[in-house]
């Protein structure tokens, strides 16, 4: 069965994360669709209690869409380290937490220090995952999922972007996500991928 399409303008995102309501507004915004924030509604968050990120982008998306009534959009990403078996994966802004918020600075030297404790053979693989829901009120959803591999390297590098972007340079590049023009990150990220899906199967543009 082909994916259900999108009617109408306006789409809740269904994240409280600033950096990600940027790039998505970014990306979504050319195909005439209106992101309205989910703090504009008050929404609240929901516990991310699902083992996948499949799993906890549903659970975003359809409590934004039953709370607002309009269709939503989530976005559950993460990094994937292959010597840390997949680690940080859906804990990914987990490893961020500290009693004052997040800290990605400590969440990179967590995960940089681990690949050294175990001495990690070079260069240290990982992937960006990027699994975006789109949730009608009706209770229907679609998933799609995007990927950029790469690999990891220390100490961090750049200022652009937000959370493990210091640490991470895509295959075919020198350069890492942070230290790249947002429009070149945008063109070749794991969230970039999984929207040329969502713009094939649900924006139908
Ligand atoms: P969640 O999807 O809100 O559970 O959190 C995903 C976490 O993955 C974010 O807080 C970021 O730390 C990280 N992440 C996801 N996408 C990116 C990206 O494009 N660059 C850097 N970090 C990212």
């Amino acid at each position: 069965m082909s994916p259900r399409r999108l009617e109408g303008t306006d789409l809740v995102l269904a994240s409280h994360n600033a950096g990600k309501l940027r790039e998505i507004r970014a990306l979504v915004q050319p195909f005439g669709f209106t992101v309205r924030s989910a703090a504009e509604f008050g929404l609240t968050e929901p516990a991310e209690t699902e083992d996948s990120f499949a799993g906890n982008a549903r659970i975003k998306a359809h409590h934004a869409a039953s709370a607002t009534g309009l269709p939503a959009l989530s976005d559950d990403s993460g990094i994937e380290v292959e010597a840390l078996g997949g680690a940080p994966g859906v804990y990914t802004a987990d490893w961020a937490e500290t009693a004052d918020g997040r800290d990605f600075a400590l969440a990179m030297e967590t995960v940089w220090s681990r690949l050294e404790t175990m001495d990690a053979p070079q260069p240290r693989r990982a992937r960006f995952v990027c699994t975006l829901c789109v949730a009608w009120p009706d209770g229907h959803d679609e998933i799609y999922r995007g990927e950029a591999p790469g690999h990891l390297v220390w100490p961090p590098r750049g200022t652009h972007g937000f959370g493990y972007d210091p640490m991470f340079v895509p295959d075919g590049e020198t350069r890492t996500f942070g230290e790249m023009d947002p429009a070149h990150k945008h063109a070749i990220s794991h969230r970039a991928d999984a929207f040329a899906q969502l713009v094939a199967g649900s924006l139908g543009r």
